[in-house]
């Protein structure tokens, strides 16, 4: 079974017009390649035809900013926030598309948002991005929302590592912030998106330290000497099996993704580099995150 854990919201739902269209250069900075932003719903569903399950979501605005958006969705209708779109996408393919939500621990109406994602709309895990939302990853507010989280039994993913969004602070996605978030909510299950590039050992004395901490694997491999060693310290340190699958769509799809991490043995012979053992890849491939994470579909 293959599961993407880290996929975006398409832009939008119908057919992108054409003057809609939008790419950017510096995600993927270094490769070449620029990401194209603007996607409908038909597209998400053709990119993800080989995969079993998606985690989707999108990235709760700052309160006191909430049109300065991350990975925006103009396609969508006017009354619907992230949270909306998550569900309606789903209900798209729901036997294949598990919803999630995305909350700021400042908004002051978090708790019916939350109360609405959790019983409404049955989100089932949720996405942070702490530097895109500018919120410090220990605040107060983020350590009450991460206790109903762990109570509730919700997987949180965390946007860790670089980002090239200037008014986004780097330190809040640094790793070494959840290794407390982890040591108070022992229960969470937290998933750390990237391997926290390029803090990948950051990443992996985290997730080594406690059970219930994962790294996803997407965004990685068009770097591929990046790619390579984040790989093989997980794989050197015995930690390569709490890795899973991701695409970071629309960022890249999960068949290139597959296919660059399947391509990894021939990358280490080209380079006379330690072989990362094929089990362990198959292994990235094809990890039940849905039990893993104890998601109850
Ligand atoms: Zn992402």
């Amino acid at each position: 079974m293959i599961v993407d854990v880290h996929t975006h919201l398409p832009s939008h739902e119908f057919k992108v017009p054409e003057s809609e269209i939008r790419y950017e250069n510096a995600m993927k900075s270094g490769s070449g390649q620029p990401t194209k932003l603007t996607n409908s719903v038909e597209e998400y569903l053709e990119a993800f035809k080989n995969v079993d399950k998606t985690f989707i979501f999108g990235i709760a605005p700052k309160p006191w900013n909430k049109n300065e958006e991350i990975l925006s969705s103009p396609g969508w209708g006017k009354d619907l926030n992230q949270n909306d779109i998550a569900s309606k996408v789903a209900s798209y393919a729901p036997e294949k598309i598990i919803p999630f939500m995305s909350l700021h621990p400042m908004d002051p109406d978090i708790e019916n948002e939350y109360y609405r994602c959790v019983n409404g709309l049955k989100l089932k895990g949720i996405k942070l991005g702490p530097n895109y939302q500018d919120f410090h990853p220990l605040s107060i507010e983020a350590m009450k929302l991460y206790s109903k989280l762990e109570r509730d039994n919700i997987p949180i993913i965390f946007h860790q590592g670089t980002s090239p969004v200037t008014n986004a602070p780097l330190d809040y996605a640094h790793p070494k912030h959840i290794d407390k978030i982890a040591m108070v909510f022992p229960n969470l299950k937290i998933i750390l998106a990237h391997l926290a590039h390029p803090w990948q050992p950051d990443c992996m004395s985290v997730v080594r330290k406690h059970k219930n901490v994962f790294a996803d694997v997407s965004a990685q491999f068009y770097r591929p000497w990046s790619f390579w060693n984040g790989l093989n310290l997980f794989n050197e340190w015995g930690v390569i099996d709490k890795i899973l699958f991701g695409s970071d769509w629309p960022i890249t799809t999960p068949d290139e993704t597959k296919e660059k991490l399947m391509g990894l043995l021939s990358y280490s012979k080209k380079y006379n580099l330690p072989l990362i053992p094929e089990e362990a890849i198959e292994g990235i491939i094809n990890r039940d995150a849905i039990s893993i994470l104890d998601i109850i579909i």
